[in-house]
């Protein structure tokens, strides 16, 4: 069996979709009492695979929400993502998906020092971040996409924002040395960090975000931003292919001109319907068949029997394994989203 993690975008979002979390009474509660809210096997689902392989699931709310990091409720944030792994445990789910800000959370505050919950010692290769896979859907997104849209990668400049983070450092390292993009700009606010990867990689210009904007022809978002960014269209270059894997998304503004190509990163489409109500919760296009992409590697893992935190610590992705997740993700009849 395998297990998701998940949060929701915000407060209002939460009171929003509470009703169809099974618990309506939650929806007229305010803050307060979301952080002491415990977490919640909401959903129970099979996939089958186009291999014809069916697997077991549950999906698990944390409770969790981004404005505990912004308003430093640190402490409750971290309960949160420990009392979920420990549900998940308890469930005897094998491998389970630390969706969104439950992986950021684990690694920023290094959780795996945390192995006792309570009654349950935490059993770490039970969990993946999914990141792998999810790094992987978004270079085949900045390759497909830009082909569609007759953007030469080869004159091409691509901005990372998010850089120096788990997912961002693998698209780098991607990028780098699968295809033969003509530049790199590396956006982050770490400057010791982003120089670490720079010369990890060989190359790659660090730049701030408002001196990459008008010169990336490709801008893949994956930055921690607890809240999107608001940016003037301006300031983009024309045409402009944006890759938003962020969740909560890191771009605040809806963008209405015809050379602006907005792709909503790190999703894939599965070939056959899942019949389960949590990606209609996030507002996917085709609840269905559309799901992150770090949910799909916990999918992947158990169809394949790979039970192994096969994404683990930060900025340890490789090239390779991305390959190996990407084969047994194309074996099994997922497709990274291209619909802009
Ligand atoms: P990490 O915490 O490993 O990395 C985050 C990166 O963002 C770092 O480079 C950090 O560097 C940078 N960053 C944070 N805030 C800012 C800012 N204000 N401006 C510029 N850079 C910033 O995160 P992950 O790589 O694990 O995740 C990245 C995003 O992807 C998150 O939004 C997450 O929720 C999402 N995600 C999506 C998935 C999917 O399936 N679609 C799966 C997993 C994650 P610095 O702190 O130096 O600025």
């Amino acid at each position: 069996m395998f297990g998701l993690i998940g949060h929701l975008t915000n407060l209002e979002h939460a009171q929003a979709e509470a009703d169809k979390l099974g618990y309506a009474e939650y929806a007229k509660e305010g803050f307060e009492f979301w952080c002491s809210a415990p977490p919640i096997l909401v959903d129970e689902f099979q996939v089958t695979s186009v291999t014809g392989a069916i697997i077991h699931g549950r999906y698990i709310e944390s409770c969790f929400l981004p404005e505990m990091l912004s308003s430093r409720r640190i402490k409750t944030a971290i309960r949160k993502i420990l009392n979920a792994m420990a549900l998940a445990q308890k469930n005897k789910i094998d491998i389970t998906a630390l969706g969104g800000f439950s992986s950021i959370i684990f690694e920023e505050f290094n959780l795996k020092e945390n192995k006792q919950v309570r009654n349950v010692e935490l059993e770490f290769e039970r969990f993946t971040t999914g990141n792998t896979h999810t790094a992987y859907v978004i270079c085949r997104q900045v390759e497909e996409a830009s082909a569609k849209l007759g953007i030469d990668l080869s004159k091409a400049t691509v901005a990372v924002c998010g850089a120096t983070g788990d997912i961002g450092s693998a698209v780098c390292r991607w990028l780098d040395q699968k295809t033969d993009v003509a530049d790199l700009l590396l956006i982050a606010r770490n400057r010791e960090r982003l120089q670490a990867l720079q010369s990890d990689l060989g190359r790659g210009k660090i730049m701030a975000l408002e001196e990459a904007l008008p010169l990336a022809d490709i801008i893949v978002w994956v930055a921690s931003m607890p809240r999107g960014v608001e940016i003037n269209n301006e300031m983009l270059k024309k045409p402009c292919l944006l890759i938003d894997g962020g969740y909560p998304k890191n771009l605040g503004t809806k963008f209405n001109h015809p050379d602006i190509y907005v792709l909503n990163g790190g999703i894939v489409e599965h070939s056959l319907d899942i019949d389960w109500k949590i990606m209609e919760i996030v507002n996917m296009d085709i609840p269905a068949r559309q799901m992150f992409a770090c949910f799909a590697e916990a999918m992947l893992l158990e169809f394949e029997q790979w039970h192994t935190n096969f994404s683990w610590g930060r900025n340890q992705i490789t090239v390779e394994k991305m390959e190996k997740i990407g084969q047994a993700s194309v074996k099994h009849g997922f497709q990274p989203l291209l619909s802009f």
